[in-house]
């Protein structure tokens, strides 16, 4: 089991094998678009990572988002959550999000990402927009349902 501090309020955040919300995984869209279109392996992926995913820790006490990039232990970036928060349309990146469960799972079998693609049709996903300073999570493709939004913690 892994487990991470809280960088803003010292909650242990714990990884484990179930569902919970805690992890998640982001993929840049291009790179999405790039997976879904492949006939390798998406287990082939974990080893040789491309940049352009991320996994991200939720602290289930006060909500902050800790941002990893995949092939970095480091901490990237973590966002704490606001009512409202800057859009700085410059800077925009679009990503989908899933439970880094459901990623293990496809990636036990050896599904490509043309296969993935079609099971990923009924799994539950998030629609991100990242900027600079900011992270909103949507519920649809066209980035319009607002669930939540995040500003940068400066560190
Ligand atoms: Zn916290």
């Amino acid at each position: 089991m892994a487990s991470l501090k809280c960088s803003k309020c010292g909650y242990g955040i714990h990884y484990h094998d179930e569902p919970d919300g805690t992890e998640w995984i982001a993929f840049e869209s291009e790179l999405w678009k790039e997976l879904c279109k492949s006939t390798k392996e998406l287990s082939s992926y974990t080893s040789d990572s491309p940049s352009g995913w991320y996994s991200v820790w939720k602290c289930s006490e006060c909500g902050t988002l800790h941002v990893f990039k995949m092939q970095d232990i480091h901490l990237f970036k973590a966002f704490e959550p606001v009512d409202k928060a800057d859009d700085d349309s410059e800077s925009r990146m679009n990503l989908i999000a899933f439970e880094d469960i459901i990623w293990d799972q496809i990636t036990e079998t050896d599904k490509t990402g043309q296969a993935f693609r079609e099971v990923f049709r009924e799994i539950p996903r998030k629609y991100i927009c990242a900027t600079e300073t900011a992270v909103f999570v949507y519920r649809d493709p066209e980035r319009k349902i607002l669930e939540a939004c995040y500003k940068k913690i400066d560190s």
